[in-house]
C-alpha cells in the first residue's frame, strides 16, 4: 500500500444506471493505466473490477454489469501497488432522470457576493447553471428593488421610493440592486442561465400584479422574454403574468394547488417546497404526465438533493448550487 493519489473525493450514496452506470473520481495524482477495485463490503471475497479511463486527471468508472446493490471500498491498484480510496454506496437503477439547477437568491455564499445582489447573479451565471433567482418589491414611484425580505435595515421597500432604496448598501457593499440592472447583467452575459424572477407578495393583490406587470414590462423592453422565468406565492399574480406574456414560463410556489389545477390555469409548471412534494410524492409523476415542469425549493444538504433528483425533480434551487453542478453531472452521465 502506499499514498499514489491525494484530495480523493466521490459521490455517495447515489444511484447508478443498471448497464454501463458511471461513477466519477475526483483527486489529485490520478494516472494512465490506473485500475479500481471495488470490494464488496458485506461480502469480501465479491471483488468487482469496473473499467476505467482518465479525463482530465478525474477517474471515470464504469461499472460491470454484475454489479449489485451494496456498500464497496474502493481500492486504487497501479503497478500491483495499492491504496484505499474510501468507501461507496450504490444503488442500480434502469433509467436515471435528470435535472437543472437553481441558485437560490444567486450563488451568494461565496466570496464578495451578497444574497439578490449583481455579484450574486453575475457569479451564478459563471457557473453556467440553468438559473439564478431573485425577489423583487416595488417601490411607491414604480421601481421594482431586488430583496427578499419586505424591509432591508429597517426601510420597507414598498412603502419607499427608489432612490432611496438605491442607498441602501448590501453586506458585500453593493448598493440594493434594481430588477434593472440584474437584466442588464444577463442582457451582457454569453451563456443561457436564465433570471428566475419571484415576485413577492405585496400589501394587496393589486400592488402584487402591479408589481408582476412592472417586471413583464421591464422584461420586453430588453427583449429578455427567453431568458427568465416568473414564480409566485400569489395565484393571481401567476395567472396575471400569463395574460401579459401568454410565452411565458409561470410556475406557482405555494403549494395549495394540484397539478391538474395549475395546468387549467394555464401556468408552466409547480415550484413547491421540498416538504410539500415530500407529502405528495404523486405529483411528480401527475406535473410530468401534464407537460408541467417540477421545481423544488429549497435544497440546503446533500441527501435533499440526491432525493429529489430521484423522484424527478426537473429543477433544484439551492443554496448550494456547487455542490448540486457535482451531483447533476453525476445524473448526467449515467443518461
Ligand atoms: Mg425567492
Amino acid at each position: 500500500y502506499a499514498n499514489m493519489v491525494s484530495n480523493v473525493t466521490f459521490l455517495t450514496n447515489v444511484p447508478v444506471k443498471k448497464e454501463g452506470g458511471r461513477l466519477e473520481i475526483f483527486g489529485d495524482g490520478f494516472a494512465e493505466g490506473d485500475r479500481v477495485e471495488m470490494i464488496a463490503s458485506q461480502d469480501h471475497n465479491s471483488i468487482y473490477y469496473p473499467t476505467c479511463s482518465l479525463d482530465n486527471g478525474t477517474l471515470m468508472l464504469t461499472m460491470p454489469d454484475n454489479l449489485v446493490d451494496g456498500s464497496y471500498l474502493l481500492v486504487l491498484s497501479r503497478d500491483g501497488v495499492k491504496q484505499e480510496l474510501g468507501t461507496v454506496n450504490l444503488s442500480l437503477k434502469a433509467s436515471l432522470h435528470t435535472t437543472n439547477v437553481i441558485a437560490h437568491r444567486g450563488y451568494w455564499n461565496t466570496p464578495g457576493a451578497s444574497q439578490n445582489s449583481r455579484a450574486s447573479l453575475q457569479k451564478a451565471i459563471d457557473l453556467g447553471i440553468y438559473g439564478s433567482e431573485c425577489d423583487v418589491w416595488l417601490t411607491t414611484d414604480g421601481v421594482l428593488m431586488v430583496n427578499h425580505d419586505p424591509s432591508f435595515s429597517g426601510t420597507t421597500i414598498q412603502t419607499s421610493t427608489s432612490s432611496t432604496c438605491k442607498a441602501l448598501t448590501l453586506g458585500n457593499g453593493e448598493s440594493m440592486p434594481t430588477l434593472e440592472d440584474l437584466l442588464k447583467i444577463l442582457k451582457a452575459s454569453a451563456g443561457n442561465t436564465k433570471l428566475i424572477i419571484e415576485i413577492k407578495s405585496h400589501s394587496s393583490t393589486t400592488n402584487t400584479k402591479k408589481a408582476a406587470k412592472a417586471a413583464v414590462d421591464l422584461v420586453k423592453k430588453y427583449g429578455l422574454q427567453d431568458r427568465v422565468e416568473y414564480i409566485a406565492f400569489s395565484w393571481d399574480a401567476c395567472t396575471y403574468i400569463m395574460t401579459l406574456d401568454a410565452t411565458a414560463k409561470v410556475a406557482y410556489l405555494n403549494g395549495d394547488k394540484t397539478p391538474q389545477e395549475v395546468k387549467n390555469a394555464g401556468l408552466t409548471g409547480i415550484d413547491y417546497e421540498i416538504a410539500k412534494m415530500t407529502a405528495n410524492p404523486g405529483w411528480f409523476d401527475a406535473a410530468h404526465n401534464l407537460g408541467l415542469g417540477v421545481n423544488v425549493w429549497t435544497l440546503r444538504n446533500y441527501n435533499d438533493i440526491i432525493d429529489m433528483i430521484n423522484c424527478g425533480a426537473d429543477y433544484l434551487t439551492t443554496d448550494m448550487p456547487v455542490d448540486a453542478i457535482r451531483y447533476k453531472r453525476h445524473y448526467d452521465i449515467n443518461q
